[in-house]
């Protein structure tokens, strides 16, 4: 066909004055019959690649999808425009479906949108025979591929289907799509040599953080601060139905505004009542589920929070994506906890149904009729929807029933009695997507975790190779900007850039509590034996307790210096602000615990040189001090110097002469042979009452010795 100037047509037929990125590209492609894979974010325009190529096109254009709401707005939006567009889906009357049906049989229509589920219907079909279908439009295609976040089987029909149409040129089209699932969509559909269109992933407007949150204290603290330095709408997503109704209580508080929430549980017209609240600004605050957000065209909504991570990037960028739709800057902020891997671990295990339900759902079937209620089905078995959508298939694949289609609201199943179900097929398939679900959460996660620009991790993992500028980028590019300036001078100053750069030089990454005792110096067991002695920081904090220098890395987690990542075992590791600090050796706002005193200080060093605490003991004893001189020298209990003097003793390098006065050795010793060595009290009890234990100990431990 001759291509007509498309810059004339996009504005005659929608009155806009330029293309967005790649939609020209993409007309090109349908217009001249060729297949293309559009992947562009929503609210990006792709509707407008196969609407205006529809009404540029001699016949009917066919669109795929499976959003039944968002079906009726758009071709509401063209019947507005004077267009012939219709939708054909179960909302529709028996009598309203078949008259579309005649007259989409007459080719009146220029473009029909259906359901995906209308692939398996007859009526539909049969009225397809006497239609010309000029393009396919497959809309929300990633539904084809089991790798994407929203697998329909149904779409695993169309591949057929369009032969059966003697295949016209197709069109793909999706907001979300990895290079992988790009591949599969390709592959799944039969796309033909198509033009990859992937672009616009880069929304310069919204602002990108993480903020490293390590548990629920933290994050109500973070979400506190966010909510009070924020004004307009937002969306905060929570990982579970109940988190989604305290957190809006919290919000509700902090805030003194009402704050609502969403989720799946809840009747129809009150999510329907909550979302219509916040769409006209009644409510400025949803806390939701995932649930929420489908076709939420909210233009003015400045800052979408996740309470917990999502369980794919894919996702995430879809969520954050109703953000700033009016292009003015908003945020989006991740709050981060290691810990919440596990909550999406958990929903990845218990994806599917267990045989025993898949058994007991045929049960259920055999007795049932040919049409039965989704929602019968789903309260006899206790499964939810997608599962019992998965249960079918697998009743399906082990030939237990043949799928009939759907209609009025029913599923229609054909059963075939007494088969002995195999359901090891639907066993690997299952771990399959599971392995494959376990690799998209890790994605997620490194989006977390890293230190590189956050943009340019979302870009590259769609595949889009458009620049990644934007204003005001994401946390770790700001870094540089936000760093303290100031040099570090006194050596209370030099104490954080001392634990940054330990965190930064560890050969192997630990946890908060462990980075204190490698700096304060610890001799426990797993300090020494992982030879983090070895690192040229440790004992370098020796002036503070282990706890005093876990509180000032504490301060510098909260302030975005270090972070907290990891699984179980959460370790430490320095943030790009942090990096950018050590770099320039700036002092950075901590609250020291206690300046440790002159003496303190003195005593550290001594005690260093002299090869350790006990050791610090010896030199002090051979110098002819008494111990409790030697406890008050070093600040320490009188109590723990005896300890070191026993333990010298046993070694050989002290004598109990020294220590103890003839007399008082010679009674013990006498107490000692009517002793049976077992206990220390028995041993006590027989001597003058002004012997004390500390003396008993040093004359059993050379007795012993010798
Ligand atoms: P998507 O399907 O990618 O989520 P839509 O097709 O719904 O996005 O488009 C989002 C909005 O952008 C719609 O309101 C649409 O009318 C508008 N739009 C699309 N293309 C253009 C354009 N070239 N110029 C101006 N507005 C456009």
């Amino acid at each position: 066909m001759i291509v007509p100037d498309l810059h004339t047509a996009l504005d005659h037929h929608f009155g806009f004055a330029a293309f967005r990125a790649g939609q020209h590209d993409a007309l090109d492609a349908t217009l001249s019959a060729r297949d293309a894979l559009v992947v562009m974010p929503t609210g990006s325009g792709k509707s407008l690649c196969f609407q205006l190529s529809a009404l540029l096109l001699a016949d009917t254009t066919l669109v795929i999808s499976p959003l039944v709401a968002l079906m009726k707005d758009q071709v509401d939006a063209l019947v507005a425009r004077g267009k012939r567009a219709t939708y054909i889906n179960s909302t529709l009357s028996a009598e309203e479906q078949q008259n579309k049906l005649n007259i989409l049989a007459r080719g009146w229509y220029k473009i029909v949108y259906v359901a995906p589920e209308r692939l398996r219907n007859a009526a539909f079909l049969d009225a397809l025979k006497h239609t010309r279908v000029a393009l396919l439009a497959v809309d929300e295609a990633h539904c084809i591929s089991q790798w994407g976040h929203d697998f329909r089987p149904d779409y695993l029909r169309l591949r057929e289907f369009a032969d059966a149409l003697n295949r016209p040129p197709m069109i793909a089209l999706t907001a979300t799509a990895t290079p992988q699932v790009q591949t599969d969509i390709i592959a799944q559909l039969g796309l033909r040599a198509p033009i990859k269109i992937v672009t616009g992933f880069n929304r310069p407007n919204l602002a990108l953080r993480v903020r490293y949150t390590p548990d629920d204290d933290a994050k109500r603290r973070e979400l506190a601060a966010l909510l009070r330095e924020h004004t307009g709408s937002a969306i905060i997503y929570a990982g579970t139905r109940r988190g989604t109704e305290e957190i809006s209580a919290f919000c509700g508080e902090v805030t003194r505004a009402p704050a609502a929430f969403y989720h799946a549980g809840m009747a129809d017209d009150e999510r329907t009542r909550v979302q219509d609240a916040f769409m006209r600004d009644k409510i400025k605050i949803i806390v939701a589920t995932n649930a929420f957000g489908m076709g939420v065209d909210k233009p003015d909504i400045r800052a979408v929070i996740h309470y917990a991570i999502p369980s794919t990037v894919e996702a995430y960028y879809q969520e954050i994506g109703r953000a700033g739709r009016d292009g003015e800057p908003a945020r989006v902020v991740l709050l981060y906890s290691p810990k919440d891997r596990e909550l999406q671990e958990w929903f990845i295990e218990n994806d599917a149904p267990e045989p025993r339900q898949v058994a007991h759902l045929y049960q259920i079937l055999q007795r049932a009729k040919n049409w039965v209620s989704p929602g019968y089905l789903q309260r006899a078995t206790n499964l939810n929807d997608s599962k019992l959508q998965l249960a079918l298939r697998q009743l399906e694949l082990a030939g237990a029933l043949k799928r009939l289609g759907d209609a009025r609201g029913l599923i229609g199943v054909e059963v075939t009695p007494n088969v002995t179900l195999n359901l090891a097929e639907s066993e690997a398939e299952t771990e399959k997507r599971r392995a494959h679900r376990r690799k998209l959460l890790a994605q997620i996660i490194a989006y977390a975790e890293t230190n590189q620009c956050r943009r340019q991790f979302i870009l590259r993992y769609f595949g889009d190779a458009g620049n990644a500028d934007a204003p005001d980028c994401c946390d770790n590019h700001r870094a540089a900007t936000t760093a303290p300036t100031r040099r570090a001078e006194s050596a209370e100053e030099w104490v954080p850039l001392v634990i940054l750069e330990t965190a930064r030089t560890l050969q192997r990454q630990v946890g908060t509590q462990k980075l204190a005792q490698i700096l304060h110096g610890s001799h426990a067991q797993e300090i020494l034996q992982f030879g983090y002695t070895r690192h040229k920081f440790y004992g370098k904090l020796a002036d503070y307790r282990v706890g005093e220098i876990e509180n000032v890395i504490e301060q510098l987690l909260k302030q975005g210096y270090l972070k907290t990542i990891g699984g179980k075992y959460p370790v430490a590791q320095i943030t790009p602000l942090g990096e950018e600090t050590v770099n320039t050796r700036a002092a950075i706002a901590i609250e020291l615990p206690r300046a440790p005193s002159p003496t303190a200080r003195a005593e550290t060093h001594h005690t260093r040189q002299a090869g350790g605490t006990v050791a610090r003991t010896l030199a002090l004893v051979q110098q002819g001090k008494l111990p409790a001189e030697i406890a008050q020298e070093r600040d320490l209990a009188i109590s723990t110097i005896y300890g070191h003097l026993e333990q010298l003793v046993t070694e050989g390098k002290v004598l109990a002469d020294q220590l103890v006065p003839a007399d008082v050795r010679e009674q013990i010793c006498a107490g000692m042979r009517e002793w049976n060595g077992q206990w220390l009290s028995d041993l006590k009890a027989r001597l003058p009452a002004a012997i004390t234990y500390e003396q008993i100990r040093l004359v059993v431990a050379a007795e012993k010795k010798k």
